[in-house]
């Protein structure tokens, strides 16, 4: 097994979840089979009690993982299926450790950080890197590791000492280090500067790592000069020093690494130089450039509560991307705040108000995803009643589907007070209710989460054609609130409309590239009047 761990450098957010997925593509494109892990210091066990405007969504995984949102980027680029020791947290490093105290296993010792939190580590990566990669019968051949956090954080102290001790325990052959930095250019002297990486990878090496690779960001490609100097101060070859400059859009990192034989300096140094496929991407150079050649716009307005950070709905926006680059449509997302729909932001904030319905009213389509508490609820029911009566194509995701069913409840029903019993428990007209196995002391992992089938009863609905007349299909979930759990029901379609759907399930997490989800690639196709085409 060999391994390639990518750290980060300087500052947070230089893209390494993507430059990691990336040099994993290629590296499957070379002929390997892969898998990735990713490692997220914080306590929580998982991500799924952080908030989607600090960390960004939660991407949940087949096995009902709720995951930092990078494994999606791996699953999206390697299209594999990840489970939830996938990604590493110290909160499970601790718990596991501090369940093996208690059982006795370290009976007679005192427990610490090294080696006992460091072996947890090392021992984790190890057993999750040998299982077997989804749809293939064997392990892995590469397991990229992504360490998040940048070099010097508190936080990722023992993951830094442990990978150290990990590079001896597999042997310098099995281990490559990428480290992603910045090297930013200063508009006084407009020259591109080395010293942030330089420190940086000094950080790195006083921690005893040292970096083989070294992948640059940078608004235009390192000069010759420039990558001369980091190589000789950061005592890095030459051919190593990455550029990864801003591109169009993200499906040329990829093509931008392959072009610099990123994929020779890694083999390289994991001694893999009997790999000798090129890797073609082909794949990815058609989409990669066809995205920027689309020109005629779809215009879709995400309703939500966490609009001010667009990585809360990071799966639904690539989604979004997959149908609208299947349909040849160049994407607008127009962000909506829920609350700002809302009658009382007509009195508090005006502008806000007008702002938010312009933008609805601008919209080819409509798309309510997931969420919880009751902030913006009321915003969402309005938005999909306009969808409903105008006959706007809508998409409903989860808590957007649940809306869609109390907004008909209260229009079309008369049910005046109909609601979900999260946002009122003592509503007459529960629409939306509190599912019998849910657990409301334990928050953590306590949802119907992952993968769940849902059988169509009839294929007489767009739903069911857009999933190719299949019996079922099987769809991640999460949620506590369902509106009918004895029959389970997971779609709702309204008929005399040209698009209105609405799934308690979350279809975002399983589109892939290449392979849009058909529920999305639906709206886009209402939304631009092609429905009849697909
Ligand atoms: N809050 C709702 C529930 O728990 C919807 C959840 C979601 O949208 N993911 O059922």
């Amino acid at each position: 097994m060999k391994y390639v761990l990518v750290t980060g450098g300087v500052v947070s957010g230089l893209g390494k979840g993507v430059t990691a997925s990336s040099i994993g593509l290629l590296l499957k494109a070379c002929g390997l089979r892969v898998t990735s892990m990713k490692i997220d210091p914080y306590l929580n066990t998982d991500a799924g009690t952080m908030s989607p405007v600090e960390h960004g969504e939660v991407y949940v995984l087949d096995d009902g993982g709720e995951v930092d949102l990078d494994l999606g980027n791996y699953e999206r680029f390697l299209d594999i299926k990840l489970t939830r020791d996938n990604n590493i947290t110290t909160g499970k490093i601790y718990q596991d450790v501090i369940n093996k105290e208690r059982r006795g296993d370290y009976l007679g010792k005192t427990v610490q950080v090294v080696p006992h939190i460091t072996d947890a580590i090392q021992d984790w990566i190890e057993r999750v890197a040998h299982v077997p990669v989804d749809g293939t019968s064997g392990p892995a051949d590469v397991c990229v590791i992504e360490l998040g956090g940048t070099i010097g954080d508190i936080e990722s102290m023992p993951f830094i000492e442990a990978l150290g001790q990990f590079s001896y325990r597999v042997g310098a052959d099995n281990f490559c280090l990428v480290h992603v930095s910045l090297v930013p250019v200063l508009n006084v002297v407009g020259e591109q500067k080395t010293k942030p990486t330089q420190h940086s990878v000094r950080g790195l090496r006083c921690l005893g790592l040292t970096p083989h690779v070294i992948a640059c960001r940078s608004t235009t490609a390192l000069e010759e000069n420039v990558k001369t100097k980091l190589s000789q101060f950061c005592h890095v070859q030459k051919e190593n020093i990455i550029t990864l400059y801003d591109v169009s859009n993200i499906w040329h990192i990829p093509l931008l690494l392959r072009d610099q034989k990123a994929h020779d300096a890694i083999l390289k140094v994991l001694n893999l130089q009997g790999i000798t496929r090129e890797p073609e991407l082909e794949q990815w150079t058609t989409m990669a450039e066809c995205c920027d050649m689309l020109h005629e716009p779809v215009r879709i307005a995400i309703v939500g509560k966490y609009t001010s950070l667009s990585d809360a709905y990071l799966s639904i926006q690539k989604a979004l991307v997959h149908a609208s680059v299947a349909r040849g449509k160049k994407l607008f997302v127009d962000w909506v705040p829920a609350g700002d729909l809302e009658s009382t932001t007509a009195k508090e904030n005006p502008d806000a108000y007008k702002a938010a319905w312009k933008l609805l009213k601008g919209a080819d389509g409509i798309l309510v995803p997931g969420g919880f508490g009751d902030r913006g609820v009321q915003g969402k029911v309005l938005a999909a009643k306009y969808a409903r009566e105008q006959k706007i194509p809508f998409l409903g995701i989860c808590l957007g589907m649940q809306v869609a069913v109390i907004e008909f409840a209260r229009s079309v029903l008369g049910l005046q007070d109909a609601n979900s019993t999260e946002f009122d428990p003592d509503t007459k007209n529960p629409c939306v209710i509190f599912m019998p196995e849910g657990s409301k002391t334990h928050m953590g992992g306590t949802m119907r989460l992952g993968s769940r089938r849902t059988y169509f009863q009839s294929t007489d609905c767009k739903s069911a054609k857009l999933y190719g007349n299949k019996r079922f299909v099987d769809e991640r979930h999460r949620h506590r609130y369902e509106v009918n759990p004895d029959m389970r029901m997971e779609i709702v379609e309204l008929r005399n409309h040209p698009y209105f759907i609405g799934v308690q399930f979350h279809p975002e997490y399983k589109s892939r590239p290449a392979k849009p989800s058909a529920l999305f690639l639906g709206l886009i196709a209402a939304a631009c009047g092609q429905l009849d085409a697909l």
